[in-house]
């Protein structure tokens, strides 16, 4: 039920962790993140309040500097650790945190698992590291956009990829999705007030736009890949 991301030059586990506590309000049975560290995806989830989340990482938070963090609001598959986002793909290249709702999702579950994937969590959500690990010929930009062709419902949806571990790519229809613009370091979250800590400067994503976060900046495309000029919407109110 939120969503956060990070890119930067601060280390980003307390940033998203912070930043999921933010988003609290919106409620949520389940929370996790995930961020590259020495060369793999390091996962972390946990059923139950944030606290569990901050417990199990035991302060140990991992130095990395980009990542992504989810809040979960179970649709499809009980709350538990398993069901919990990030969801990884088979290689444990990709990972997603996904907001909303994939409704094709058990007939794109059963083309996978024909393909040979192999499934750790009962979620719609869980198709979407699998159909990118599925296409994924070396740019993440173009997988998504031929991933996203293919699945109906609702999203936002951020992807951390091991291959191109120096962008974050994210897509929104139906479900809010915000970018942050530092300098130097660039944000996603579901809602403001995850951002207000470190930016005023956002980017509003639209139904059918990718946004691609680097730590040089933050560029959204439309659905035919275009680079969509944004406006960026300064937030004057306080949190
Ligand atoms: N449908 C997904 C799930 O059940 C995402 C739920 C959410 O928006 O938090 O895992």
């Amino acid at each position: 039920c939120g969503i956060v991301g990070y890119i930067g030059g601060r280390q980003a586990a307390p940033i998203l962790l912070d930043g999921l506590q933010k988003l609290e309000y919106r409620g949520y049975d389940s929370a996790g993140i995930a961020v590259i560290q020495d060369g793999a995806i390091e996962l972390q989830k946990k059923t139950g309040k944030l606290i569990e989340l901050r417990k199990q990482m035991n302060d140990r938070l991992p130095e990395s500097t980009v990542g992504i963090g989810h809040t979960r609001w179970a649709t499809h598959g009980r709350p538990s650790d398993a069901n919990a986002h990030p969801h990884l793909d088979c290689s444990g290249r990709f990972a997603v945190v996904h907001n909303g709702i994939i409704e094709n999702y058990f007939t794109l579950r059963e083309w996978l698992i024909a393909q040979g994937h192999v499934f750790r969590s009962e979620t719609d959500t869980e198709v979407l590291p699998h159909l990118i690990e599925e296409f994924y010929m070396g740019d993440l930009v173009e997988t998504m956009q031929r991933v996203l062709k293919k699945v109906d419902g609702s999203y936002a949806a951020v992807v951390l990829s091991l291959d191109e571990p120096n962008q974050l790519v994210a897509a929104r229809h139906d479900s809010p999705l915000i970018v942050g613009l530092g300098e130097g370091e660039y944000f996603l979250a579901s809602d403001i007030p995850a951002l207000l800590a470190h930016t005023r400067q956002t980017y509003i994503l639209e139904d059918g736009e990718i946004a691609v976060l680097t730590r040089e900046g933050a560029q959204v495309l439309n659905r035919t890949g275009q680079p969509v000029d944004k406006k960026i919407f300064t937030v004057k109110w306080e949190a």
